[in-house]
């Protein structure tokens, strides 16, 4: 399918962030975004690049009232040799698929889907920023779009994709984060659609989130849905512990999200030889070893922060300092590592890493 471009007219080109070092994240989005449009019976068709605009839809689009929609979210990176990388995109679109199939939508053809993706990107190159920390994300996203009010799966989809330059994540930047751990919300149950990434989960996940930045924290770390005691993972990220010698993560089975750079981070880690296990961790297990001394480090996994320190878990009032408040070693030579690859400059033997430019 060929993909048609329409260029935004010069006069309609959108100022671009004079001061890189201000970049947040998700505020700035470039001059053009891709779309295409699904009907049963045709199958998705008339793949485009637009100038980047409102969309309009039906106020009944099936989408708005019952949330059928999934996205993804990865990164486009500007190295400091002129190169444009990604980070294991395909990826990405498998997981949309795997996502659109548990929301009964429409799979993408994962070719047609980087093609548009990646002539997005070339098209708006000078959108992605050059400054250390700093990449342009990218937000592919599918929408029920039937107009039609009653529950079943919608006949009709728009898959888009926005680009923008983004910085870091959190304002606390490498700075370790303050965790609060939910112990009565919960984020996704066995049988749900934690596994998904789909916008009903962070609906869901507002309320416990606002207490907890009330009350100081940036994040809520979620216990499972039924005993309130196995760790699962933090707002959009996963999360690992590192247990005296032993690096320890939810296993994937079905409450929560695969993360792309949770697998790295097992593959890399296991690579230098350390002890990994996915595995049930107990709440419970994770104070004693703060108690005793043995939990040594724990970070949250993600495109968007990379790695993310912890620094403090506040558990039923109590709290527990992680690694002094600092940034831990091993967390510290993941995000070297992982950034060292995602920019270009470090040799790639795991085929994560495409050149595009
Ligand atoms: C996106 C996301 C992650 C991280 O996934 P990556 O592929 O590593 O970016 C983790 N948890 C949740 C809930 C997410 O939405």
């Amino acid at each position: 399918m060929e993909i048609k471009v329409t260029q935004a007219d010069n006069s309609d080109l959108k100022p671009r962030p004079a001061d890189e070092s201000q970049i947040g994240f998700g505020d700035i989005f470039s001059d053009h975004m891709f779309l295409m449009d699904y009907e049963s019976g045709t199958g998705w068709h008339d793949p485009r690049i637009e100038p980047y605009r409102n969309i309009s839809i039906d106020p009944a689009a099936m989408g708005i009232h019952y949330g059928q929609e999934i996205f993804e979210g990865l990164k486009a990176y500007g190295g400091r040799d002129g190169g444009i990388y990604l980070f294991r995109a395909t990826d990405n679109f498998k997981r949309l698929n795997r996502s659109a199939g548990r929301l009964c939508m429409s799979e993408v053809d994962i070719e047609l889907a980087m093609e548009g993706m990646k002539k997005l990107i070339l098209l708006d190159k000078e959108w992605i920023p050059r400054s250390e920390g700093t990449s342009l994300y990218i937000r592919p996203t599918m929408l029920a779009t039937e107009p039609h009010l009653g529950v079943r799966p919608s006949t009709t989809y728009l898959f888009f994709i926005i680009i923008g330059p983004v910085g870091p994540y959190f304002k606390e930047g490498l700075n370790p984060v303050t965790i609060y751990v939910e112990d009565f919300y919960v984020r996704a149950a066995h049988g749900g659609t934690g596994d998904a990434k789909t916008a009903g989960n962070y609906a869901s996940s507002l309320l416990a989130t606002e207490k907890a930045k009330e009350k100081g924290f940036t994040q809520v770390l979620w216990l499972d849905a039924k005993e309130h005691k196995y760790v699962e993972e933090v707002g959009t990220m996963n999360m690992f512990f590192l247990i005296n010698e032993e690096v320890i993560t939810a296993p994937l089975d079905g409450s929560i999200l695969p993360g792309i750079t949770r697998d790295s981070v097992i593959e890399l880690v296991k690579g230098w030889g350390m002890k990994v296990s996915e595995r049930r961790l107990s709440i419970d297990e994770i104070v004693e070893s703060a108690r005793s001394g043995t939990l040594k480090e724990a970070f949250g996994t993600g495109t968007a922060a990379v790695i993310s320190p912890v620094g403090q878990m506040t558990y039923k009032g109590e709290d527990h300092i992680v690694a002094g408040g600092k940034m831990g070693d091993l967390s510290q030579k993941l995000y070297d590592e992982i950034v060292a690859l995602q920019y270009g400059e470090k040799e790639d033997s795991h085929g994560w890493v495409e050149r595009i430019d």
